[in-house]
């Protein structure tokens, strides 16, 4: 049996807070873990500007309600969950991917999730646990599944890693150079054709 993981975050939809600051024209929004390496804190200053702006949960989601997945990012989930379970990897939010994942089909998502108070205000954050991405592969190998894995940057690597087969999607170059092991693709056609490949499977396009 096998099951397919993929990112969600520059695989299938753009970068949430990216474009978000976008939307909203809140540029201090678009600080990443490259400007803020400590993840906690650029989280903590992310809820900072959120709360200076004044936006609550519900006015967020109705900003990312106006993205949009990746041009053929919704034919490719659903040309993968006819061959494969599918199993979403993301370091995002429930909260933040609804309305995204609305667009997708709702696939299954592990992620993090927020806290909000009564008043709809983000107070928090809690990550579901350390190295998610990896702990999933490791507990669906347990489960005797074999797990083909695809994402696009650092945070996704150690899953790619233990994974029975990793590719790269969308990946910068530098991440391509770093970690050379894994086959890297730019297109979602040639995706499908990176897990037709790693598949114990006879399948077809
Ligand atoms: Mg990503």
């Amino acid at each position: 049996m096998e099951i397919a993981c993929l990112d969600l975050e520059g695989v299938l939809v753009p970068e949430i807070w990216i474009a978000f600051a976008e939307k909203t024209g809140i540029d201090a929004l678009r600080a990443t873990t490259r400007d803020i390496p400590d993840y906690d804190v650029l989280m903590k200053q992310r809820l900072r500007i959120l709360d200076e702006h004044g936006l609550k949960l519900n006015d967020i989601q109705k900003v990312i309600a106006t993205l949009k997945p990746l041009d053929g990012a919704a034919e490719f989930v659903n040309w993968l969950r006819e061959r494969f379970q599918v199993v979403i990897l993301s370091d995002t939010f429930y909260e933040f991917s609804q309305p995204l994942m609305r667009q997708l089909g709702f696939p299954t998502l592990l992620c993090h999730k927020l806290v909000v108070d009564e008043n709809d205000r983000v107070v928090d954050y809690q990550l579901r646990q350390k190295d998610p991405k990896r702990q999933s592969v490791l507990a669906f190998q347990s489960l005797y599944y074999r797990v083909i894995a695809a994402g696009d940057s650092y945070n996704d690597t150690t899953m790619l890693a233990e994974a029975d087969a990793g590719i790269l999607f969308h990946a910068p170059d530098n991440v391509i150079a770093e970690f050379p092991q894994f086959p890297a693709v730019h297109t979602f056609d040639d995706l499908k054709r990176e897990f037709i490949k790693a598949s114990n499977r006879t399948l077809t396009l």
